[in-house]
């Protein structure tokens, strides 16, 4: 487990940076915390350590938003708005889970049944991004499991 501490969202971008520059086909990041605490621009740096140009922002109209742009396929699901777990079928979640991308998944509590065990050719890292007010209004600590 790996704990980071951040005072500023350009310290969660490069930890997202330094998760991206290192990750592996296969892998999938589930993202936890609260809103506002800062999941986009993490998953914004590691955009960036995957070497991915353009914009990335949070799917608001989609499950899923694709780039291809980059070192690595990367896929980012937001899964809040999901209403029935046969949505992901739906968009063949399969094919980017096991499609030797790299997937950040947020909210992925809610379709917890289909996230991979982490065996064979897939990883999985679970993600959690706090708050603690006590520790200054910019701070945030992120552990990777
Ligand atoms: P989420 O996607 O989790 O809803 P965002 O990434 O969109 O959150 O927004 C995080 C907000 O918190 C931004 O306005 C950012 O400037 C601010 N912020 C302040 N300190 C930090 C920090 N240490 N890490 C990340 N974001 C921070
Ligand atoms: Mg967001």
């Amino acid at each position: 487990m790996i704990v980071i501490e951040t005072k500023s969202p350009e310290e969660t971008f490069a930890a997202g940076r330094n998760l991206g520059l290192s990750a592996q086909p296969g892998e999938i990041y589930t993202l936890s915390g609260d809103l506002g605490v800062g999941k986009t621009v993490f998953t914004q740096g590691v955009a960036a350590g995957l070497g991915i140009t353009g914009h990335v922002n949070s799917p608001t109209f989609t499950i899923v938003q694709i780039y291809e742009n980059g070192r690595l396929p990367f896929y980012h699901f937001d899964v809040y708005r999901i209403g029935d777990i046969e949505e992901m079928d739906e968009i063949g979640y399969e094919d980017y889970f096991f499609g030797g991308g790299v997937c950040m998944i947020e909210w992925a509590e809610r379709i917890r049944e289909l996230i991979p065990k982490g065996t064979g050719s897939i990883t999985v890292k679970d993600i959690t991004i706090e708050k603690d007010l006590e520790k200054g209004f910019d701070y945030r600590k992120i552990t990777i499991a």
